[in-house]
């Protein structure tokens, strides 16, 4: 086991043998589950002392900039010695406790960062959501959640205010601004005065640590609750090898910080590894900066949605060639094997693909170093065991579609959310047999490579043949005319349901004849796929439905269809 960090950092071996030592510990591997973990003293603190002994690189822990040209680096010391403070703020000034919910709507400005480690101090459990929602967005949480406290901004603070009425439980509400605002208290004044002295909790590795919301590309967000084993599995070798990131990394994960793959890819992987994270406020999101930031900062490694890498192509720049920039991968959608080539091309580096859900991080993807095929995205990440089941959880064969389902019984996995909050209903819907289904069809191949095809609402049941809407919608990507496409079912008088392609054009073919570009790209699906999946509707418009993820909304489209919105 040890050899496999070979050229890594040292660590795991070392951390582990903090909470592992003694006799008839167990060895570590994928499957340990240590009883206490916490990521604050386990892993924030190390690398405080590491820096300490002079073992640990120049890079800062948080580089933050923003388009103004403010730029702030903090160290692990000063991270230690702020979250500490943040700790104390929370439980001191605040009053929250151990249990207590917290709402955590910031966007990237640093205080997020020292807030949801400050959480993790305190056992104080926090709710990250994006500052894109609105009133009733965020009354819906803090009802659900029966949150004690919320930390935002002045933007969002009168909307928080107005709530008062709807819901009473806040005790208390922090403010990060340079402002103050009545009724808040003012975090950054806090801060300064806290002390640096605080006794992280021991937590246990099941104690709730975080909730996440789903992104409601289906409906209504859920409320996925996570345990401390969430940061604990990114320690675990498997995901260390996934990411193989080193303390001079530089890593960029431009995600909102409202959903969990901002948590993993803004803090806990990129941290855990003893790795710079960067940070660019960028606002509202714009590939031509990111561009930009590319060339302009150490970046050597991105997590991102496919959209984002989608958007970055799609401005045509002079170079895409990123001077320092090695690694990148995608997750959250689909992602075409039509883009991760023109990737390829264009950047020299290779776009690899990742699978996760708020519900359970990251669960399989193309390991650093491993052989991409294309669309794939990738194996199971250990401790999961990943399986295409049937409606009842029987395991089904290879190149087989079904559910893509991960085990859960005998014992559940470290990393799998501990339940949907306040919805047991929910929470023993998902689970089929020995499984958690996540809702996604999907295919795995005989050297384990897994195939998403779809969510199983979206998959479309033409004339008995199933057909996943990215096969078709990845056909489309491959014509010049179409920049981005949504493909769903859509109601037929003879056929039951008929595959419906929404089109967004490329500028260059706005004025083009639709029924001859229709045909054209009818003809063309055809052409690379098997005929069977081309549109048999096809509608241009100039945008797509999407979340606030920027994912698309297939179920909105199809509820249009078949007049149920
Ligand atoms: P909701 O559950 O509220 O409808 P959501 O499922 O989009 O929203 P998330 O938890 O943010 O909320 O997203 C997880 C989903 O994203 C997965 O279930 C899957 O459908 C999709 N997804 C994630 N990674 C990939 C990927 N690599 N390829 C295809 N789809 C992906
Ligand atoms: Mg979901």
């Amino acid at each position: 086991i040890l050899k496999s960090f070979h050229g890594f950092h040292p660590a795991p071996q070392r951390l582990c043998s903090r909470f592992l030592s003694g006799p008839g510990a167990p060895s570590w591997n994928d499957y340990v589950r240590p009883k206490e973990f916490n990521f604050a003293s386990y892993v924030l603190d190390y690398w405080a002392q590491m820096e300490m002994e002079g073992k640990r690189g120049p890079n800062p822990a948080l580089w933050w900039v923003n388009n103004q040209g403010d730029e702030l680096k903090w160290s692990f010391r000063e991270m230690t010695d702020l979250t500490r403070r943040t700790a104390n703020v929370l439980t001191q000034t605040c009053g929250l406790q151990e249990g207590d919910y917290l709402a955590l709507i910031l966007p990237r400005v640093p205080e997020w960062w020292l807030v949801a480690v400050g959480c993790i101090r305190t056992g104080i459990i926090f709710m990250p959501g994006t500052t894109q929602m609105k009133a009733k967005d965020i009354v819906y949480r803090l009802q659900a959640s029966k949150a004690k406290g919320i930390v935002t901004t002045d933007t969002l603070a009168p909307v928080v205010d107005s709530l008062a009425s709807e819901y009473p439980g806040l005790k208390t509400k922090l403010l990060v601004s340079d402002q103050s605002c009545k009724g808040w208290l003012d975090f950054r004044s806090l801060i300064k005065s806290a002390s640096p002295d605080h006794v992280c909790i021991k937590s246990k590795t099941l104690d709730p640590m975080a909730v996440f919301f789903t992104s409601g590309t289906s409906g209504l967000p859920k409320m996925t609750k996570h345990s401390h084993g969430l940061a604990l599995r990114s320690f675990l070798p498997s995901c260390r090898q996934f990411l193989k990131l080193k303390t001079s990394d530089v890593f960029w994960c431009p995600s909102d910080t409202g959903w969990i793959m901002s948590m993993l890819g803004s803090l806990l992987e990129p941290w855990t590894a003893g790795s710079t994270v960067f940070v660019h406020h960028l606002s509202p999101f714009d590939p031509k900066n990111m561009i930009q930031t590319f060339f302009k900062y150490p970046i050597t490694y991105c997590l991102a949605a496919p959209s984002v890498f989608r958007m970055i192509l799609q401005q045509n720049p002079t170079s895409l060639r990123f001077p320092t920039l090695e690694h990148c991968c995608a997750g959250g959608e689909a992602l075409l094997p039509e883009e991760q080539e023109q990737w390829r091309k264009q950047t020299g580096i290779l776009l690899y693909q990742a699978y996760g859900q708020s519900e359970t991080g990251v669960t399989c993807g193309i390991f650093r170093g491993m052989k991409i095929k294309p669309g794939s995205m990738g194996k199971a990440i250990p401790p999961f065991d990943i399986q295409i089941i049937d409606d009842k959880g029987n395991i089904l064969p290879p190149d087989t579609e079904g559910n893509l389902g991960i085990r859960i019984k005998p014992v559940k996995p470290l990393g799998l959310f501990m339940c949907y909050e306040n919805d047991p209903v929910k929470t023993e819907e998902v689970e089929c047999g020995d499984f958690y289904n996540t809702g996604d069809r999907a295919t795995v191949d005989t050297e384990g490579y897994f195939f998403f095809l779809g969510r199983a609402d979206d998959i479309i049941n033409a004339s008995g043949y199933r057909i996943g809407p990215s096969e078709v919608e990845n056909a489309l990507a491959e014509h010049p005319a179409v920049a981005e496409s949504a493909v769903v079912s859509s109601p037929d008088p003879i056929r039951g349901e008929v595959v419906k392609a929404f089109i967004v054009l490329t500028p260059k073919f706005l004025s083009h004849d639709r029924d001859q570009l229709t045909k054209e790209l009818q003809q063309h699906v055809k052409s690379v796929t098997a005929p069977y999946k081309y549109p048999r509707k096809v509608e241009f418009v100039p945008v797509l439905p999407k979340t606030i993820t920027g994912k698309i909304k297939r179920s909105e489209l199809r509820k249009k269809e078949f007049g149920q919105m």
